[in-house]
C-alpha cells in the first residue's frame, strides 16, 4: 500500500498523520502534520495491517481504546470446608452415610471431602450448606478487562473510508 501526503504529495513511508484542515480528512506526511499538531485526529500505520476502527465515526477515539469492564461473579469454595462439613455434621449427629444420602452422593465422596482430598463443587457445597446451616461457599465480584470483540461493530477499513471528504 502506498499513501502520497494530500498537501505536499511526498511518499508517505510508515506512519500517516490523519488530519483534519478546514473539515476535509487527509493523511498527510509526518512533516505535513508536524507543522499542523492541533489538526492532528490519529495516524495510519502503513508498515502495519489496518487497524480495526468503529464504523460509528461520531463516536471519540479514546472511547474505542478505553478497556471495557466486565462484571463477573466468582463463587469459591472456602479453604476449610473439610473441617466446617465434619464439625458440622458431627455436632448434628449425621453419619457419613446419612449425610451423603441427604445430598445424593456416595459415602465415599463425603469421605474424601471431609479428609480434604476432594473439593465439592459448588453445587454439592450448596447443598451441605443448607443441610448442615454452614457457610461453604464465598461469593465475590471480580472485574475484568474483556479483551472480546463484537465484529459486526467493526470492519476493515479501505483507504475511502479513512480519507472522507465533507461535502
Ligand atoms: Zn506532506
Amino acid at each position: 500500500m502506498e499513501l502520497r501526503c494530500e498537501i505536499c504529495g511526498a511518499k508517505i513511508v510508515g506512519k500517516g498523520f490523519k488530519v483534519v484542515i478546514d473539515g476535509a480528512n487527509l493523511i498527510v506526511c509526518s512533516r505535513c502534520a508536524m507543522k499542523n499538531p492541533s489538526k492532528i485526529v490519529g495516524y495510519v500505520d502503513l508498515s502495519a495491517p489496518l487497524p480495526r476502527i468503529k464504523r460509528s465515526s461520531s463516536r471519540p477515539l479514546r472511547d474505542a481504546r478505553k478497556p471495557r469492564y466486565r462484571r463477573q461473579i466468582v463463587e469459591e469454595i472456602v479453604e476449610d470446608y473439610a473441617e466446617r462439613i465434619k464439625d458440622a455434621r458431627e455436632k448434628m449427629g449425621l453419619t457419613r452415610e446419612l449425610l451423603a444420602t441427604m445430598v445424593g452422593e456416595k459415602v465415599s465422596t463425603i469421605r474424601r471431602i471431609e479428609t480434604g482430598t476432594l473439593e465439592p463443587t459448588v453445587t454439592l457445597a450448596k447443598k451441605l450448606e443448607k443441610i448442615l446451616k454452614i457457610k461453604l461457599v464465598e461469593v465475590y465480584e471480580e472485574e475484568e478487562i474483556s479483551s472480546r470483540k463484537s465484529y459486526s461493530e467493526e470492519f476493515e477499513p479501505t483507504l475511502g473510508d479513512l480519507v472522507e471528504f465533507k461535502d
